[in-house]
């Protein structure tokens, strides 16, 4: 059975850029006849907006995206994700640091694709992961000598040395909770989902990802990642460059451009129809 997710994170409602992603997977779960879930990625409390995670869920019903099962919320998690992080500690797989970010970047001798690569001062130390102190992956242990290699369902086949170019990348935050690689694939795996279909700005997301459930042991979904949907300036539809929060027109309308966007083709008698009804036209075809 097919699981496919859409997996928000709070911190405002949705805008065109979001309904794509959510529309790409829920599309392509329900071609499969599949599930499609949708998971609060709230783990980083400061980021969500109260309230937004309701209006969310409204937008979604409004655009016809009925989801199964309950909405699983990441903040209910947070044993799950520390579970997973003591796994890895005692696996040998993550090491407790404390080095600040300051730290890191005058320390550091290697740049890659992020910045300043972590030079791996506190691993090896043995240090007790506590609050105040960050757990780091260590990346080159579990990637070993080959590179994180994955055939993406638009992008075809990515390879990326995740060690090399990131390095030891951080699990756990020294706020005391998972950072969004651990929450994720920890999510992904208990949630059963199969597929991931989601904005191509994570697509650099998804080796790091890989990386973590193999050291983890989880299983690895299929990946494809969908275009962006920029602003009229080129930028990413993000809710830090303000981009409108749906609908924009009416939600005939938006679903319609949505589907545009994603390269279906909907005649032109249903712009504006009811989403549900443009949604039942997609799935036929
Ligand atoms: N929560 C992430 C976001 O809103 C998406 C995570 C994912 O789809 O894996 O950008």
């Amino acid at each position: 059975m097919v699981i496919g997710r859409f997996a928000p994170t709070p911190s405002g409602g949705l805008h065109f850029g979001s309904l794509v992603a959510a529309l790409a997977s829920f599309l392509s779960a329900r071609r499969q006849s599949g599930r499609w879930l949708v998971r609060m990625e709230d783990v980083d409390a400061p980021r969500c907006v109260p309230g937004a995670d309701g209006q969310i869920l409204r937008q979604l019903e409004l655009y016809g995206l009925h989801w199964d099962g309950e909405v699983v919320y990441q903040s209910q998690r947070s044993e799950a994700y520390r579970a997973a992080r003591d796994a890895l500690l005692e696996g040998g797989l993550a090491y407790a640091c404390q080095c600040s970010r300051v730290q890191v970047r005058t320390a550091a001798i290697h740049f890659g694709s992020e910045g300043a690569i972590y030079p791996g001062t506190c691993r090896g130390l043995g240090l007790h992961a506590e609050v105040g102190l960050a757990v780091r992956l260590d990346a080159q242990r579990v990637q070993g000598t080959d590179s994180v290699r994955f055939v993406d369902g638009l992008h075809g086949v990515i390879e990326h040395d995740v060690a090399a170019d990131l390095g030891d990348f951080v699990l756990w935050r020294v706020e005391d909770f998972a950072a969004y690689h651990l929450a994720v694939v920890v999510d992904d795996a208990w949630q059963g989902v199969t597929e991931v279909v989601r904005g191509s700005d994570l697509l650099d997301s998804t080796p790091r990802q890989i990386l973590l459930q193999r050291a983890l042991g989880l299983p690895t979904p299929s990946y494809a990642h969908v275009p962006l949907a920029l602003a009229a300036n080129g930028q990413k539809l993000s809710k830090q460059n303000l981009a409108p929060c749906l609908p924009i027109k009416s939600p005939g309308e938006d679903v319609w451009d949505a589907l545009v966007f994603l390269g279906e083709k909907p005649p032109l008698d249903l712009c504006g129809a009811k989403p549900t009804e443009q949604l039942h036209w997609a799935l036929s075809q």
